[in-house]
């Protein structure tokens, strides 16, 4: 066995109870690397695709990267894939921490969940032991109430959990660790919540994961740390502000989309910004595990020390909603994570909410007391605070997210969602190349699956022209390829501020003695990107799912500095889809066959 794979997993039947210990397919994981490729392969395999995601047929895989657990920095992520009840597509949401390394360090590259527990459940993992507890107790708990009670009953413990939305199976559900961190997107806490699974405790004696070459991965690692410490992006904006470090950044670009994307430039953008929040509510920075950036922000919240927002729910709840009341986008976002709701998805279907409301189709009678309007800092703490309840019917309807809302009212086009799920705070009229990433994404709207604003906004590795569609089709192939080796890795995205394929291939040589070659791995991003592809065909997606909103396509922006311009993704698809081998949206005979993927 080559280190950094453990070389086993756990199977856990929540319907029978049986817990079996398999062993890893160290070859097929090479080709897959772990993480985000090797749990999308195997749910491909175990024949998920076509079952009822809310069903006992789904399966939930938490999976680690090699390099998970290990010293290689930034190295904290797991993984969880599953069918998406949000789209029917893959579901694959990531998470950073410590929970990931930990159950690396217990001796765990993944488990599988299947089946559906009897009555509400937990499963407690000790190092080998793995054991299924009733979870009674904890049902109805606030995620960061369950994680505190739970390490009571369980010392030194990490803890995974869902708050109240998931187990009221809300599309928008978050699965929580660590108590702010969260793999956010698609509803993967709803399938949790089908399968009456409340938590996941670990424990682990070991405190960090053995690499295959300890002294090959000492030396790459500082030539890593080097590079993250000169870099501008990890080693000042992100330590020092945070990823809202973008808010000013990405509005001076005008592509901060404002009231649900009906504007695209918020003069208010400095009273939400990262250097707004450093001076007024911030306590201090966080990190996960082995991470020198730390860019992650503990605030405090009318007396309450907890996670601070990210650059998206300061934007979606901020400009997208026209608000500009910093403790109250920081208060919506604990809430966020306290009942377990992903804090994109949750503010966007607000912002929808307010469209719908300011435009009559939402009656004031459907609103009990709080009406949905724009910059009410009322609106969006109670709102969230409704979703994550789901008692009041249209609340319970938002808490499945902005299309089924829209849709609801008879205006889908209001939803600003690709496979249903919502955009992030990047507008794709102003910045040509994140529109592709948005309308091919393999689990719909998402901005780290791809993230061009490194090189369209921020100028990582290179420059380019923000506004021009030239060769973007290439570099959005590169960026996807790579982002799904970096995710399959167990490595955090924005290492790759500073580091390329090079490094880490480097890294994952030294971890698992493989012997990628930097263009080999990028081969490895391209099958995997291409195995989740055949996943959502086998689970009944349509060419026509690659799309963006008509108002990207039909509505220049109103005003700002991108003000005219409107996106160009009918030129740029389908280059798109040639640099990738693909016919129709799906890989031809001829890909499949190059890639490996042929059976
Ligand atoms: S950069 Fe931020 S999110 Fe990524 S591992 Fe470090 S602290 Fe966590």
């Amino acid at each position: 066995m080559s280190k950094s794979y453990i070389g086993k997993l756990a199977r856990i039947n929540l319907s029978t109870g049986e817990i079996k210990v398999e062993k890893l397919d160290v070859d097929l994981a090479k080709k897959f690397i772990g993480g985000r490729g090797l749990g999308t392969k195997m749910l491909y395999d175990e024949g998920v695709a076509t079952v009822d995601p809310l069903s006992e047929e789904n399966k939930l895989i938490y999976i680690t990267g090699p390099m998970t657990g290990t010293r290689a920095p930034s190295s904290g992520r797991y993984k969880v894939v599953t069918k998406s009840p949000l789209n029917n597509m893959i579901g694959c949401s990531n998470s950073g921490g410590v929970w990931g390394a930990k159950l690396k360090c217990a001796g765990w590259d993944a488990i599988i969940v299947e089946g559906k527990a009897k009555e509400w459940s937990y499963i407690n993992i000790e190092d080998e032991k793995i054991e299924i507890l009733p979870a009674k107790d904890y049902v109805g708990m606030l995620s960061v109430e369950t994680d505190e009670k739970l390490k009571e009953a369980h010392k030194g413990c990490r803890v995974l959990n869902i708050g109240p939305a998931g187990e009221n199976l809300s599309l928008l559900a978050a699965i929580m660790n660590d108590k702010d961190r969260a793999a956010g997107r698609g509803g993967c806490g709803a399938v949790m919540g089908s399968k009456l699974l409340k938590a996941i405790t670990v424990t682990a004696t070991e405190k960090v994961v053995e690499a295959h070459d300890e002294a090959k991965l000492k030396e790459v690692n500082k030539e890593c740390l080097k590079m993250i410490k000169e870099n501008g992006v990890t080693g000042g904006g992100l330590p020092t502000y945070g990823t809202a470090v973008l808010v000013n950044i990405i509005n001076n670009t005008g592509s901060f989309p404002t009231k649900n994307w009906q504007g695209s430039y918020y003069d208010k953008a400095d009273d939400i910004s990262g250097e707004t929040l450093k001076d007024s509510y911030l306590v201090k920075n966080a990190a996960c595990h082995r991470c020198p950036i730390a860019c992650a922000r503990v605030v405090d919240v009318n007396g309450k020390v907890c996670g601070g927002p990210e650059y998206e729910p300061l934007w979606a709840y901020g400009g997208n909603c026209d608000l500009h009341d910093l403790n109250a986008i920081d208060e919506a976002n604990m809430l966020c994570n306290e009942y377990g709701l992903d804090a994109i998805g949750t503010p966007c279907t607000i912002a929808a909410a307010m469209e719908l409301y300011d435009k009559g189709f939402i009656k004031e009678e459907e609103c009990e007391g709080v009406p949905l309007a724009w910059g009410s800092s009322k609106a969006i703490t109670e709102w969230t605070k409704r979703m994550g309840e789901g008692k009041i019917p249209l609340a319970k309807l938002m808490a499945n997210g902005s299309y089924r809302l829209c849709e609801h009212y008879g205006h889908p086009e209001i939803s600003m969602s690709v496979k249903k799920q919502e955009m992030p705070a990047y507008d794709a009229r102003g910045i040509q190349g994140i529109g592709i990433t948005y309308a091919t994404s393999n689990r719909g709207g998402c901005h780290v699956r791809g993230y061009m604003i490194s090189p369209e906004v921020l100028g990582l590795p290179e420059q380019l022209d923000r506004t021009t569609i030239e060769g973007k089709a290439k570099w959005c192939m590169i960026f996807q390829d790579l982002t799904a080796v970096i995710d399959s890795m167990g490595m955090c995205l924005f290492s790759s501020f500073a580091l390329g394929a090079p490094q880490y291939a480097a890294l994952l040589n030294a971890g698992t003695g493989t012997e990628y070659t930097p263009e080999e791995l990028l081969e490895v991003g391209e099958r995997i990107y291409n195995i989740e592809r055949m996943f959502n065909k086998a689970a009944g997606m349509k060419p026509e799912d690659d799309r963006l909103p008509k108002r990207l396509v039909d509505e220049p922006i109103s005003d700002g500095p991108s003000k005219g311009m409107t996106t160009k993704i009918n030129i740029t698809l389908p280059q798109y889809y040639e640099v990738r081998g693909w016919e129709n949206a799906f890989p031809t005979k001829e890909t499949l066959e190059r890639l490996g993927l042929a059976e």
